[in-house]
C-alpha cells in the first residue's frame, strides 16, 4: 500500500473525468515543514501561526516572526504559503504564555464567542502591525498569502487591509526588502455571517478558506473542544453544508479561489461530495495529500454532483451520511 501511495504522486491531482483539484497542506508546528515539502502538496492553504505565541514567556518579534515564516517560504521553494493571521482566544489560547497578556481583563463567559482571530489583533493594532511587518519582510523570499481568521463582517476586512498598505508603505519608506507586489489578503470563512455575506466579502477579499471546523461548532452552536463526544457536532449536517454552498457560489460569481481546510478535507469519504458541492481546492494534514488523492482519482464529476445535490436536500445529518454510505 505503501508503494501505491508513492506512485500516487507522480499522477496528476485529477477526478476521473480530468477536473483538476489542487490539494495544499495544513501546517501547525515547524517540525512538519520537511514533511509538508515531501507530502505532494502544491502548497500550505492553512500555515497556523499560533505555535509562535504558545508556551513562551514573552510575545515573539518581528525578527523571530520573520524568520520563521521565511523559512516555511523558502522551503515551499515558489509554492503558495497561505499565512493566517494570529487566531488567538477561544480554544486556542494557553494561559502559561506571554500570550496572556493579550486577553481582556474580564472574564468571558464565552470565549469562542468574545475577543478571539481577528477581533483580537484589530483591539491590539501594534501586535497586527508587528505580524505584518514579519509576513510582508519574509513574502519577499516566494509565494505569500495572507489570512483573516474568525471574520465576521466586512469591516474587519477592510481594516486589516488598512494596516497592511500602513505597513507596506513604512517598509518601503525604510528600504526594506519587499516583494514586487503587494501580497493577496484572503479571508477564511468560519462564521455563519462570514458565509451568509460571502458575496460582499468576494467582492473585496483575494480569495476564501472554508473553516469547518469552526463553521460547524458556530452553525450548530457546538462546542468544538468537546466534538468527539457530542454527536451533535457534525461537519455534514446539511445546515453547514448549505453555507459551504453559498461561500462557493459566492466566490465563484467573483472568480476568486476557494478552499476547504478544515479537518472534513481529510476524511476521505466526504471528498467527492465537497467536489460536488463546486470546490477544486482543499488544504489538508501533509499526511493525508496521498490518500486523498487516491480517492480524487476515482472521483467522477457528473456523479459528485448528483450526490452533493442530494447532500443538500437531505433532512437531517442522517440522511447526508446514509447517502455517503
Ligand atoms: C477551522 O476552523 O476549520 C480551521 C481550519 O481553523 P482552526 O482549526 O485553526 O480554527
Ligand atoms: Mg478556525
Amino acid at each position: 500500500a505503501q508503494r501505491s501511495l508513492v506512485r500516487l504522486r507522480r499522477l496528476a491531482c485529477e477526478t476521473s473525468d480530468h477536473v483538476p483539484i489542487e490539494l495544499q497542506a495544513n501546517l501547525e508546528l515547524p517540525f512538519e515543514l520537511p514533511m509538508i515539502a515531501q507530502s505532494g502538496a502544491s502548497g500550505i492553504g492553512l500555515m497556523r501561526t499560533e505555535f509562535l505565541f504558545m508556551n513562551h514567556e514573552t510575545l515573539p518579534d518581528e525578527d523571530l516572526q520573520f524568520t520563521t515564516y521565511r523559512e516555511a517560504v523558502q522551503a515551499m521553494d515558489g509554492d503558495p504559503v497561505t499565512i493566517r493571521l494570529l487566531d488567538w482566544g477561544g480554544d486556542k489560547q494557553s494561559d502559561a504564555s506571554g500570550a496572556a497578556e493579550l486577553m481582556p481583563d474580564v472574564h468571558e463567559p464565552n470565549p469562542a464567542l468574545g475577543l478571539r482571530g481577528v477581533r483580537l489583533l484589530l483591539h491590539h493594532p501594534a501586535l497586527l502591525e508587528l505580524q505584518l511587518a514579519a509576513i510582508l519582510r519574509a513574502a519577499a523570499y516566494g509565494h505569500v498569502r495572507i489570512m483573516i481568521p474568525m471574520v465576521s463582517s466586512l469591516g474587519e476586512l477592510t481594516e486589516v487591509r488598512a494596516a497592511l498598505h500602513r505597513v507596506w508603505r513604512r517598509l518601503q519608506a525604510a528600504q526594506t526588502r519587499l516583494p514586487a507586489e503587494l501580497p493577496a489578503l484572503g479571508v477564511m470563512i468560519e462564521t455563519p455571517a462570514a458565509a451568509l455575506i460571502a458575496r460582499t466579502l468576494a467582492a473585496e477579499a483575494a480569495f476564501f478558506a472554508i473553516g469547518t471546523n469552526d463553521l460547524t461548532m458556530y452553525t450548530l452552536a457546538v462546542d468544538r473542544s468537546v466534538a468527539t463526544a457530542n454527536r451533535l457536532y457534525d461537519p455534514l449536517d446539511p445546515a453547514v453544508l448549505r453555507l459551504i454552498a453559498m461561500t462557493v457560489h459566492a466566490a465563484r460569481a467573483f472568480a476568486i479561489p476557494v478552499s476547504l481546510c478544515g479537518e472534513l478535507a481529510s476524511r476521505a469519504e466526504t471528498i467527492p461530495l465537497l467536489i460536488g458541492l463546486g470546490l477544486r481546492q482543499f488544504s489538508m494534514h501533509g499526511g493525508a495529500i496521498l490518500r486523498i488523492k487516491r480517492v480524487v482519482r476515482t472521483t467522477d464529476l457528473t456523479e459528485a454532483q448528483t450526490l452533493a445535490a442530494a447532500a443538500l436536500a437531505a433532512p437531517t445529518a442522517a440522511d447526508v451520511h446514509a447517502l455517503l454510505t
